[in-house]
């Protein structure tokens, strides 16, 4: 009972208006969609549309389907339609054998077409686009109807079919429905439902010259696929009216209902297309898939998982009222979605030599160290230690700051997972610059041997010269920075010069033996890491920081 309760408070709006449709009869079934147009790379916004459409589909145990909406044959490209079908299967939307392609319908496009003119319901428009534009009224005024409004059904269906046989000119006609000129609603003043268009289209090629219209086409494309609810972005509210018109009027059985909800904003993130191009075009970054985009292909790039995505947009949830999402949960849900799951290495992206001077030469001790301190079931490594380490350069003042607890001389502090150490002092180059700190170390005091003896306040990791692999770390910041204005004043985004730093002198522990595309650890101190999927090698790692340990982001903030 008690969980019933909390099932129902949890429900969103649209569950709810699926529960009501199921038990008024409207529908027995649910089925939804997700159709994107082939003219990008999928990204974080598209990740909650599908997210949703498949969450809602498992949940009611129905169907989700992929359908690409590529009815207007101007933009799409090939390499989109691969793109997308990966991310979708990627986010764990699974659309098993459900893969359609809107303009497979186009013959039953034609044929509803074909329909609503014997019903008087369409008619052929000789205007052109500015006067069918000028025609149409504004909101305070209403529309005037086409001279052409009234034309035969026979003389519509020849010259509709001659529209289809090549006997036009592009824009030299148009099919339009007939519905009503003083609507307050100006989608229903006779909007354009086809138009002759010569362009080759990639999937059904010279076939057709007329292409129908969005409006038109995609409440038949629901229809035709059995879709129940049709789950949009808000900016579709307006069209609904036409929506319910065009399903009516082509007379489907059963027809589907369209859902508005808000789109997903994210602050200091571009998503626009047109940037995003820009941006690859100018090469100011490294693809659809830089690992500073919001592309799916770029979060998965950077490291995001499939998990942390469907826990970011659980947790935005779905509403109808716009809004920007803080980036700063993105980031959390990938840390709690890695925390636990990823092993804590050593890596030093900064380094400086430390040397014990009186530990004994060319003598390597191997250390166990957990794997992960919060979960025990991903075990221990061996780590190797040596008379020569690398440690992170700020882990070292020779005049330390006020409440500077790391290494300075005098200064006595733990080794991670190793021994304490005092420092005795540091080498220097002609600049000034310290080149090798030197301590020494207390064989009593190794981690784990049970030693209580001395409390120290700083623990630094390190990572042993004589073993220690060579990397290269890059670390991201937000490509624009929304406090501080994301435009520019002639409309070009302002971008953070320091998006993206590249640290070619890092020193992994050798546990990183294998690491393949995509793996991911929690470096100590330095945030989680991913091993880049575009220019890593076995010789040459490469990894992408994911995002820092620290937050300032906090649930219910
Ligand atoms: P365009 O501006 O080119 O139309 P689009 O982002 O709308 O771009 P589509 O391929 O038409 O791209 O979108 C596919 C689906 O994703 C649509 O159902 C759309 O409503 C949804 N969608 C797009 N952007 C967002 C977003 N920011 N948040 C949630 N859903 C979105
Ligand atoms: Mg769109």
């Amino acid at each position: 009972m008690e969980d019933n309760k909390e099932e129902i408070i949890s429900k969103n709006f649209i569950e709810q208006e699926i529960d009501k449709d199921l038990s008024e009869g409207v529908y027995n079934h649910v089925q939804t969609r997700f159709p994107p147009e082939p003219n990008g790379y999928l990204h974080i916004g598209h990740a909650k549309s599908i997210l949703l459409n498949y969450g809602l589909a498992k949940k009611y145990g129905g169907k989700f389907n992929l359908r690409f909406d590529d009815t207007n044959p101007t933009k799409e490209k090939t390499e989109f339609v691969e793109s997308i079908i990966e991310d979708v299967k990627w986010l764990g939307a699974e659309f098993d054998d459900r893969l359609y392609f809107a303009s497979n319908y186009f013959q039953e496009m034609y044929d509803c077409a074909v329909l609503l003119i014997k019903k008087g319901k369409a008619f052929v428009c000789d205007l052109t686009a500015d006067e069918i534009r000028e025609y149409r009224g504004d909101f305070k005024t209403p529309g005037k109807e086409s001279p052409y409004r009234n034309r035969s059904v026979e003389e519509n269906l020849k010259m509709f079919e001659e529209m289809k046989d090549g006997k036009y000119k592009d824009g030299e006609k148009v099919l339009r429905a007939r519905i009503d000129m003083s609507s307050p609603n100006i989608n229903m003043r006779d909007p354009v439902i086809y138009r002759v268009a010569r362009m080759t289209h990639h999937n059904t090629g010279d076939t057709w010259c007329i292409y129908p219209m969005y409006d038109f086409a995609h409440p038949i494309e629901d229809a035709i696929e059995h879709i129940t609810h049709s789950i949009c972005t808000l900016e579709f509210e307006d069209h609904r009216p036409l929506y319910d018109w065009v399903v009516k009027e082509c007379e489907f059985e059963n027809p589907p209902r369209q859902i508005e909800f808000a789109k997903l904003y994210l602050t200091n993130v571009v998503t626009g297309k047109r940037y995003i191009k820009k941006l690859v075009e100018d090469n100011i970054v490294d693809g659809w898939e830089d690992p500073r985009l919001v592309s799916i292909a770029a979060l998965r790039r950077r490291g995001y998982t499939p998990e942390s995505l469907r826990m970011f947009v659980d947790l935005v949830g779905v509403s109808k009222a716009n809004s920007s999402v803080d980036y700063a949960m993105l980031e959390y849900c990938i840390r709690e979605d890695l925390k636990l799951k990823r092993p804590r290495m050593m890596a030093i992206l900064d380094p400086i030599k430390l040397v014990i001077d009186n530990y004994p030469e060319d003598t390597t001790e191997y250390l166990d160290v957990a794997n992960n301190l919060e979960n025990p079931e991903l075990g221990e490594r061996k780590v190797p230690f040596g008379k020569e380490l690398y440690i992170e350069r700020e882990d070292f003042m020779e005049e330390p700051i006020k409440k500077y607890f790391r290494l300075f001389p005098g200064n006595e502090v733990r080794l991670m997972n190793a021994y304490f150490v005092t420092c005795t002092g540091c080498e220097k180059d002609e600049s000034g610059n310290v080149t090798v700190v030197h301590c020494t170390y207390d064989p009593e005091t190794k981690s784990g041997s049970g030693f209580e003896g001395r409390k120290v306040k700083g623990t630094i990791h390190w990572v042993a010269a004589s073993t220690a692999q060579k990397v290269e770390c890059r670390l991201y910041e937000n490509i624009v920075d929304e406090e501080k204005g994301k435009l520019n004043e002639d409309g070009s985004l302002n971008l953070n010069p320091n998006s993206l730093t590249v640290l070619k002198n890092c020193y992994v522990e050798p546990s990183f033996e294998g690491a393949r595309a995509y793996d991911s650890y929690q470096f100590v101190r330095n945030g989680f890491f991913c091993v880049d999927c575009k220019d890593s090698t076995p010789e040459h790692l490469v990894f992408n920081r994911i995002v820092s340990l620290k937050s300032s982001f906090k649930i219910g903030k």
